[in-house]
C-alpha cells in the first residue's frame, strides 16, 4: 500500500525536488528541512521521533487541534458519496449550501451569504473584485480604489500581496498593483511615541479619513483590515481604533473590509474578530479556522447591502474557483464547526482558557528582555526590548526574534517570530498545563537574551 520512500531520505529528496514557500532554498537545503510526521492535541512529531508543542496551531488555524477522527470520517464518506461536484451552472452540493448556512447561523445579522474559495488569499481577491463591481452596479464605475495597512497581510495572490503591506513582498513581482493604498498600523508600542495607547489609536484610524479625503471618497471603494494585525506581528489595536474605523467608513461610504482569515472561528472568544470589536464589515474573507485546516477551504462572507446588489442587479459575476464549496472540504468544514459548537470552543475561549493564557502570558513582562506581552483570547503578541523603560528596540530586530525563536524550537516549542515579537496562536483545545508549557519554554528561550 505505502510506497513511500524511507523517511531518511525525505529530506535529500526534499531538497531536490521542492520549492516552498516563504522560504530561502538555498539556506533550507544546507540546513535540511525538518520533517513532520504526525499530530494529536497541541503535539507535532517529527520523523526523529522528537516531540513538539505547536504554539501555533499549524498556520494560525488548527482552532480544534490536530487527530480528530469525526473530521476525517466526514471527509472519507463525502468522498465516497460524492468526491466533486461543481457549483457553478445552477448546481450545488448538499455540504457546500448546509456550510453556508451553518457559517451564516454564526456570523449576526447582516452577514447572510457566503462565495467559497479555496483559501484566504482567493478570498481576498474575491472580494476585491466584489466591492468594484458593488460600486459599478451602483452607478458609481469610478469608486475603485482601496485602501489598506502597512504590515497587513491578506495573501499571496497579486492582489493579495498587493493589498498586503509587506514591503519584501512588494519588492517581489512589482507590487502593489494599481489602485492600492496602505496607511499606518495601530502599532502603539513603537511608533505611538508619547501618545497614549488611546490617542494613538485614534490617530491611525484618522489616517484613514485623511486618505480618503487625499484621494476623494468618489473615487474609494473599500478599506481592508484583520481585526488584530496576525502576520505582521500580533498587532492589537488601541480600544479607541475599531470603533473610529466603523464612523469614518460609515460616514464616506466606504465599504468596511474585516479579514477573518486568522480572527475567524472562535480565536478572539467570539464566532468572528468584529464581534468582539463590535463593528459590522460589508464584507468579511474567512479561511483557516474555517475547516481548522484539515482541508483546503476559504470564503467571503458577505453582508445584505452587497448581497442585495450583487443578487437583484449584478446578473453574472464572473468569478469563481474549480473548487469553490468543494464537496469534501465542505464537509470537514461542517464537522470542524459543529466541534466548536458542541465542545462551547468560543465560549471556552472567552470565559475560561483565553483568560488564563492573558495572565500566564502577561507574566512574562516581569522578563528583562519583554516590553509587552499582550493577548486577546488565543492570540498573544510579545515585544522583545532592548530597554523596557524606554521601549528602546533591539538594533536587528530580526535577528533577535530568530534567537528566541530557535531556543524554542531547540526546547520542543514551536513559536513563530516576527521582527522582534514572538507571537502564540495555540488550538483553541489548548489546556492550562500546556499554556503553562508554552509560557516556562518561552521564558527558558528569552532567558538566552539576558
Ligand atoms: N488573510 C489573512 C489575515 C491571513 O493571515 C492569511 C494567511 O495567513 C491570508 C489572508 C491568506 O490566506 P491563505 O494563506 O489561505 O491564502
Amino acid at each position: 500500500m505505502n510506497d513511500r520512500p524511507a523517511l531518511s531520505n525525505l529530506a535529500t529528496i526534499d531538497a531536490a525536488h521542492h520549492l516552498h514557500p516563504f522560504s530561502d532554498m538555498k539556506e533550507l537545503n544546507a540546513r535540511g528541512t525538518r520533517i513532520i510526521e504526525r499530530a494529536e492535541g497541541v503535539y507535532i512529531y517529527d520523523s526523529n521521533g522528537r516531540k513538539y508543542l505547536d504554539a501555533f496551531a499549524g498556520l494560525w488555524c488548527v482552532n480544534v487541534g490536530y487527530g480528530r477522527r469525526s473530521i476525517a470520517d466526514a471527509a472519507y464518506r463525502q468522498m465516497q458519496e460524492l468526491p466533486y461536484y461543481n457549483t457553478f451552472f445552477g448546481t450545488t452540493t448538499p455540504p457546500a449550501t448546509l456550510l453556508a448556512q451553518k457559517i451564516a447561523s454564526h456570523g449576526g445579522e447582516k452577514l447572510k451569504r457566503v462565495f467559497f474559495t479555496n483559501s484566504g488569499s482567493e478570498a481576498t481577491d474575491t472580494w476585491f473584485r466584489m466591492a468594484r463591481v458593488y460600486w459599478k452596479v451602483l452607478g458609481k464605475p469610478e469608486k475603485t480604489e482601496v485602501i489598506a495597512r502597512k504590515n497587513g497581510y491578506h495573501g499571496s495572490t497579486v492582489a493579495g500581496a498587493s493589498l498586503g503591506g509587506m514591503k519584501l513582498m512588494h519588492e517581489q513581482g512589482n507590487l502593489p498593483i494599481e489602485g492600492i493604498h496602505h496607511i499606518g498600523q495601530p502599532y502603539w508600542y513603537a511608533e505611538g511615541g508619547d501618545l497614549s495607547p488611546a490617542e494613538f489609536g485614534l490617530k491611525v484610524a484618522r489616517e484613514l479619513e485623511e486618505k480618503i479625503d487625499e484621494l476623494g471618497e468618489d473615487r474609494v471603494a473599500a478599506f481592508v483590515a484583520e481585526p488584530i494585525q496576525g502576520a505582521g506581528g500580533v498587532i492589537i489595536p488601541p480600544e479607541t481604533y475599531w470603533p473610529e474605523i466603523a464612523r469614518i467608513c460609515k460616514a464616506r461610504n466606504v465599504l468596511l473590509v474585516v479579514d477573518e482569515v486568522i480572527c475567524g472561528f472562535g480565536r478572539l472568544g467570539a464566532w468572528f474578530g468584529h464581534q468582539y470589536y463590535g463593528v459590522e464589515p460589508d464584507l468579511a474573507p474567512i479561511a483557516k479556522g474555517l475547516s481548522s485546516g484539515y482541508l483546503p477551504i476559504g470564503g467571503v462572507l458577505v453582508s445584505d447591502r452587497v448581497a442585495d446588489v450583487m443578487v437583484n442587479e449584478l446578473g453574472d459575476f464572473y468569478h469563481g474557483f474549480t473548487y469553490s464549496g468543494h464537496p469534501v472540504a465542505a464537509a470537514a468544514a461542517l464537522e470542524n464547526i459543529r466541534i466548536i459548537e458542541e465542545e462551547g470552543l468560543v465560549e471556552r475561549v472567552r470565559d475560561d482558557i483565553g483568560p488564563y493564557f492573558a495572565e500566564a502570558w502577561k507574566s512574562l513582562e516581569d522578563h528583562d528582555v519583554v516590553g509587552q506581552a499582550e493577548s486577546v483570547g488565543l492570540i498573544g503578541g510579545l515585544q522583545l526590548a532592548a530597554d523596557k523603560a524606554t521601549r528602546r528596540r533591539y538594533a536587528k530586530p530580526d535577528d533577535i526574534g530568530a534567537t528566541v525563536r530557535n531556543h524554542c524550537v531547540e526546547n520542543g516549542l514551536i513559536m513563530r517570530a516576527t521582527g522582534d515579537r514572538m507571537l502564540a496562536s495555540p488550538a483553541l483545545t489548548i489546556s492550562r498545563l500546556e499554556i503553562d508549557e508554552v509560557v516556562e519554554k518561552l521564558r527558558a528561550a528569552l532567558d538566552h537574551l539576558r
